[in-house]
């Protein structure tokens, strides 16, 4: 028991805010956050230090860490990612903004005139990482789907010739969750006899389920060299969180040794926490692989239901053939504020583990009813146009 108490006003705030996020959650159709997993085990760690200091590899002086856990959850996601066996690494991030960060950043320490090709569906902190890293960025269209357009790709690579190629494999694009091919990307650089090359795979949503996609390529097997995912997204840590894995011979390690900690500096943030990591494997030990498929096939199926009823209301929708992300005409922006749509010209409903079938019956009975009947729009404008037979 602590002697220090909060005040009779600021358990208010807590106790509302319980009720609120509660709320709140419920109707998110447009954000990707899976609630299906139960997290009140960890809950207890709220009062226990946990800081994964330096790197997830090395014990260092400061024992508050769980790095087994941490490195648990990493070979977790080497697995399924392909990683060559015990000559893979990385670390658990505080997102993929972070993963995408590193990523880019060990592609400049390998070829520091490289340009960094990505395209205009990537995630906004892709030009974000290349700004702060000042490197070169080379932005390259998509195809209507929000896969990249390969034709444009060669077009601009053949436009640098000489220079080292890194490349920002989008798979899983925020807004129509399309799949970058990275097999098509290292052929078209082959073709072009570029032998400098970085892929690093941003699969911040997809990362969790890609590996059961058919004809997907995007991995350590497709010739990737590092690859980062969010532990928010599909896993539904309720902490932002991520990981990223790097080829071991693609490292450039920043500092080898850290006295202060007696760890390499190996990672971006110092200070790294230990509740998201815990947060992490709390839900791969729930999930594991054979339950991961098992909730992508049930979002799948209930993306191609959303997919159908709002073509049989009449609302215009779409879907790539892999994706838990249903597409569709924007709908009026009070609608998108109650579901907490993310709209950027179209928007999308992502089916992440947690949402119920009811929630989009009841979204689309909403929807329905902001459709003006077509008989009565037509009376009215007809109305208008002739006052007088009115
Ligand atoms: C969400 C997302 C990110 C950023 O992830 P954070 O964990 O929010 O930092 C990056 N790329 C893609 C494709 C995303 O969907």
């Amino acid at each position: 028991m602590s002697k220090f108490q909060l005040s009779e006003s600021a358990q208010q705030v807590m106790d509302s805010l319980f009720s609120k996020q509660q709320q709140a959650i419920d109707n998110v159709l447009g954000f990707p956050m899976a609630r299906d997993l139960d997290f009140t085990g960890v809950a207890l760690y709220a009062s226990r230090f946990m800081n994964n200091i330096g790197d997830p590899f090395v014990a260092g002086s400061c024992q508050l860490d769980i790095k087994d856990l941490e490195r648990s959850v990493l070979d977790f996601f080497a697995k399924s990612f392909n990683a060559p066996a015990n000559n893979y690494w990385g670390y658990v991030t505080s997102g993929s903004t972070e993963g995408n960060l590193y990523g880019l950043y060990m592609a400049r320490g390998n070829y520091p005139e490289g340009v960094v090709y990505y395209s205009e569906a990537a995630h906004y902190s892709i030009p974000k990482n290349i700004h702060l890293l000042g490197m070169t960025g080379c932005n390259v269209g998509s195809q209507a789907s929000g896969e990249l357009d390969y034709d444009a790709f060669r077009l601009a690579v053949a436009t640098n010739a000489g220079k080292p190629a890194i490349v920002v494999a989008n798979i899983g694009t925020t807004m129509t969750e399309a799949m970058d091919h990275v097999a098509t990307i290292r052929t078209i650089l082959q073709d072009l006899a570029v032998e400098d090359v970085y892929i690093h795979s941003d699969a911040a949503l997809a990362g969790c389920y890609a590996g059961f996609v058919q004809g997907a390529s995007y991995d350590f097997a497709d010739g990737v060299d590092s690859i980062s995912v969010s532990g928010h997204k599909f896993l539904g840590v309720t902490m932002p969180c991520g990981a990223v894995i790097i080829k071991d011979c693609r490292r450039k390690v920043v500092q080898e040794n850290v006295p202060y900690i007696d760890s390499p500096d190996s990672t971006i943030s110092g200070s790294r926490s230990g509740h998201t990591v815990l947060g992490m494997w709390y839900a791969l030990e729930q999930v594991g692989t054979g339950r991961m498929r098992e909730r992508y096939v049930e979002c799948l199926e209930l993306a191609k239901y959303t997919e159908t009823q709002l073509r049989t209301i009449g609302w215009e929708a779409w879907r790539n053939p892999h994706a838990i992300t249903t597409v569709l005409k924007a709908p009026p922006k009070e609608l998108c504020y109650r579901w907490q749509l993310a709209t950027e010209g179209q928007s999308h409903i992502i089916c992440m583990p947690g949402v119920l079938k009811g929630t989009i019956d009841e979204f689309i009975a909403d929807l329905r009813q902001s459709i003006p009947p077509k008989s009565n729009s037509i009376s009215k404008s007809v109305k208008k146009l002739l006052p007088d037979v009115a």
